[in-house]
């Protein structure tokens, strides 16, 4: 069996038309979403993400601030930026870029943003709306992961989830959400025993381990759905999955590729969250 391949990137690219239409019509009823990115200290990568964040807001419409601070910036003067975002009417979303200087709490930082504005849907409030089933910002990533399922018409209902890796930002609410749209989840970490007997039970895996090529073909049940969250450099330094994608789409169903797969979806479902915030904003 030669698996579907799963196409996140074409997928993102029509949500974020979606989006854009969306966007010209919240404009023309007088709000613009706004989407506020912080960033502080070097880190190359983190950079990356922030300025790619910045391209697609500014590609659909939505009006970008990013504050790009030194890695020196007090705790203190960050918890003030984020609360002069919270109060600041043309912003709709914030987002602290993690991981930020040891010296500042992430939890402080976080817990300071306000859950309407928490685009990230990291803050705790926000993560116990998930938890009870509740409509609310989830974090990108796991909801990208449902969207692309969604728009593959790939229903979890009555199906079996392994979700393999228990992370705030992708294990926990990936479970949580398959949960939510009926699937039976079966979570697994770094001390789960016997892996490859529980992976090989389910409907579909979805992978956030952050080890190369960790997943393979004797993981899975013929015909599996594969979700790879991973993105890893292998020994040559190419990007790679989770999932060793040459191996695993012979026994796979369906398998979403790196790149290409859960990558575009991410920033897709920030921009996702943003404007859900500033519609929720526009109908106060
Ligand atoms: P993390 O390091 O926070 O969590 C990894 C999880 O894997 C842990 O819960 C751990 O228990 C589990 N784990 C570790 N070794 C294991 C093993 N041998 N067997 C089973 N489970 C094991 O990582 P994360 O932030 O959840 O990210 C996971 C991967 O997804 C990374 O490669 C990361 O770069 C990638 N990622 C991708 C996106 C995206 O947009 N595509 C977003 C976030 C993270």
């Amino acid at each position: 069996m030669t698996a579907a391949i799963i196409d996140g990137k074409a997928i993102a690219k029509d949500i974020r038309a979606e989006l854009k239409e969306e966007i010209e019509e919240l404009k023309a009823a007088g709000t613009t979403p706004g989407l506020a990115v912080v960033i502080v200290g070097e880190d190359p990568a983190s950079h990356t993400y922030v300025n790619s964040k910045e391209k697609s807001s500014k590609e659909i419409g939505i009006h970008s601030e990013v504050y790009r601070f030194p890695a020196d910036l007090t705790e203190e003067a960050l918890l003030q930026k984020v609360e002069e975002l919270n109060n600041d009417k043309n912003i709709h979303g914030i987002l602290v870029q993690l991981p930020l200087p040891k010296h500042i709490s992430e939890d402080k930082v976080i817990d300071a943003i306000s859950p309407e504005k928490d685009v990230d849907g990291f803050h705790p409030v926000n993560v116990g709306k998930l938890v009870i089933g509740k409509d609310t910002f989830y974090s990108c990533t796991p909801y990208g992961i449902m969207k692309m399922l969604e728009k593959e018409n790939i229903s979890l209902e009555g199906r079996h989830v392994v979700v393999i890796g228990r992370s705030n930002i992708v294990g926990k609410p990936a479970a949580l959400l398959s949960l939510m749209n009926n699937a039976t989840v079966t979570i697994c970490h770094s001390r789960t025993k016997n892996l490859k007997e529980v992976t090989r039970q389910a409907d579909v895996v979805i992978a956030a381990v952050g080890i190369p090529n960790y997943v393979t073909a004797d993981h899975l049940k013929p015909g599996a759905i594969v979700i790879d969250v991973g993105i890893n450099r292998n020994e040559d330094g190419k990007l790679c999955g989770d999932v060793d994608f040459n191996s695993a789409k012979e026994t796979a169903g369906a398998i979403t590729p790196v790149p290409g797969g859960v990558g575009p979806m991410t920033i897709t479902m920030l921009l996702y969250n943003t404007v859900k915030s500033a519609r929720a904003f526009a109908a106060k």
